[in-house]
């Protein structure tokens, strides 16, 4: 298959209430358990047709923002998607009240009915127009953020085109780009916090409506969280806070030592020795050949689908002009077909994006035949198993990439996954303040992101960066905006990826063995039972992290 082989007709209003729009008529006529079973089997062809639409049309967008007609047809599809959401939630509710729900449910399974329940409770038409004034308000969010213009080192550029000069060799420098970025920040600061202080009370007004008792139980259903609560994300925080700070303090300290300053200031954190970072040999073309070898020895699978991705063209790697910015996968069901979008600029991120995004593609690939779309891929927290795990997994490969600077990638690899925990649950801990506390005042959200900061990240220190130092510094983390108690699941699943690295390294058949096999699983499990089913401990069992943090500890020499 090609990728120019993938074409789907727009839907219009009219063929979207046709096709969607009669799926809950359609399983509710049914007389008999096998003529639900067929209604649900034909809604289940057709809204794959349609979501593969909306990842088309997405993904021309990102490829070229400029592009008119591609502008156009998103525009098109996000004003028919709000009806497109309605249908399918009446299509949900008639499978869970269906007179033919036992049958129904022994054939596609528990998981698929629990998800359904957890989704028609997030959604009424009572909140269709704030649902939509949330929409508006993440786009004006996005585009203050795409408008950026930041002029430094003779060059413009926006938010992300800056992020390389953190990385620079040269303190100075590094330091000067980190005052120019949040420069930006500080004369925007305003206009974030009166973006979010909307957000944050139009979200809690919908919980209200819907019944829930703040915005933060709604967060937690929006996030399709089955087997766990908010007292089991405490209980994860907690050990991130007893086991992982102290480590990342002394990381931290030792990142000082390795680069010869005395005290370690923020703009110091994203270089972590002298001669600066590892960074990989070549362009896409070289980069592309280089995974192809990497995953044939990885796995005879893994070797199929990369070049099935490869040579049919879905994948589209480099930065250029015209392309929006970041990395993601995307899929088109009806095909089966994933897709991986990415922005290599020649740092050592371009080979972490490469090997994280391969791994979303990869359980969607090994996914892709199961007869539930919301078995396609599981929630995000599984998601980010699959993509982190497999960045742990090609570890021994990585010196194709990296040449004789490969033990230097690996070990920086790992210490940035471990920094990141305590910052996952900063961003987790804020978020929960800030909905128990609806109507906290700008200066007091700022005031607990230093709370948590100082809980976290005590190792920090923003010096002469005004914004950030007054508590201004989660302004720049979108998914705050975006997506509400996201964050925590890449905390989540790097937990468990961690615990694929340490048993890489007694037994890597195995480990290698497990991980294929999770990816086969797609989302028919929730998160607990996926993580336990490949051989994981679950991220809220109380000394879940004390393996990997020993090893850890021994394999960095802290
Ligand atoms: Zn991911």
């Amino acid at each position: 298959m090609r990728f120019s082989d993938i074409t789907v007709p727009a839907p219009t209003a009219e063929s979207l209430r046709a096709d969607i729009g009669g799926a809950a008529a359609a399983i509710r006529a049914a007389e008999t358990p096998a003529a639900a079973l067929a209604a649900f089997d034909e809604w289940e062809r057709r809204r794959r047709r349609v979501e593969s639409h909306s990842a088309l049309v997405n993904l021309a967008f990102t490829r070229d923002v400029r592009d008119p007609a591609s502008k156009a047809a998103r525009e098109a599809w996000d004003a028919l998607e709000p009806t497109f959401k309605e249908y399918e939630t009446e299509a949900k509710r008639a499978m869970l009240e269906s007179p033919h729900r036992a049958a129904l449910q022994a054939e596609l399974g528990d998981t698929a009915f629990a998800l359904w329940e957890c989704s028609v409770t997030t959604f009424d038409p009572v909140i269709a127009d704030d649902v939509v004034r949330e929409s508006n308000l993440i786009s004006e969010r996005m585009e203050l953020e795409a408008r950026a213009e930041l002029k430094f080192a003779g060059e413009t550029v926006n938010l992300s085109g800056i992020m390389k000069h953190f990385e620079a060799p040269d303190r100075a420098h590094r330091h000067a780009a980190q005052r120019e970025y949040w420069g930006w920040f500080s004369q925007n600061g305003e206009t974030c916090d009166r973006i979010y202080g909307d957000l944050v009370a139009l979200r809690t007004g919908m919980a209200k409506k819907l019944g829930f008792a703040s915005f933060t139980e709604l967060g937690y259903s929006r996030m399709s969280r089955l087997d766990y609560g908010q007292n089991d994300v405490e209980a994860f925080r907690a050990e991130v806070r007893e086991r992982i700070v102290p480590l990342a303090t002394e990381l931290r300290a030792r990142q000082a030592r390795d680069l010869g300053v005395e005290k370690l200031m923020y703009w110091d954190e994203k270089v972590v020795g002298p001669e600066g970072n590892p960074s990989p040999g070549g362009d896409e073309a070289w980069m592309t050949a280089r995974a192809r070898e990497m995953f044939a020895e990885l796995h005879p699978e893994l070797a199929s689908f990369f070049d099935q991705m490869a040579d049919g063209g879905f994948l589209d790697l480099t930065a250029r002009e015209g392309k929006a910015g970041g990395g993601y996968c995307t899929s088109f069901p009806s095909f089966g077909h994933p897709y991986i979008f990415a922005n290599f600029n020649g740092t050592k991120g371009d080979v972490e994006v490469f090997t994280h995004e391969a791994g979303h593609a990869f359980q969607c690939w090994k996914s892709r035949d199961k007869r539930i779309s919301e078995y396609l891929w599981p929630t995000m927290e599984s998601c980010e198993i699959h993509s982190m795990s497999l960045e742990f997994l090609t570890a021994p490969q990585m010196h194709r990439f990296f040449g004789a600077d490969a033990a230097r990638f690996e070990r920086t690899h790992l210490m940035e996954s471990l920094l990141f925990l305590p910052y996952g649950c900063a961003v987790d801990d804020f978020q929960h303040r800030v909905y128990a506390e609806p109507d906290a005042t700008p200066a007091r959200r700022r005031e607990m992101w230093l709370e948590v900061e100082a809980a976290y990240l005590p190792h920090r220190d923003y010096g002469d960066l005004a914004h950030p130092a007054s508590g201004g510094f989660w302004h720049r983390q979108g998914h705050i905006f975006f997506a509400p108690f996201y964050y925590i699941d890449y905390a989540l699943a790097q937990t468990c990826a961690l615990q694929f690295w340490v048993q890489s390294r007694a037994d890597f058949g195995d480990a290698m063995r497990r991980y294929v096999e999770l990816c086969g699983r797609g989302g028919e499990a929730p998160f607990g039972a996926l993580a336990r089913g490949a051989g994981l401990r679950s991220p809220f069992e109380a000394g879940c992290l004390a393996d990997v943090v020993e090893q850890a500890a021994a394999f960095l020499g802290v």
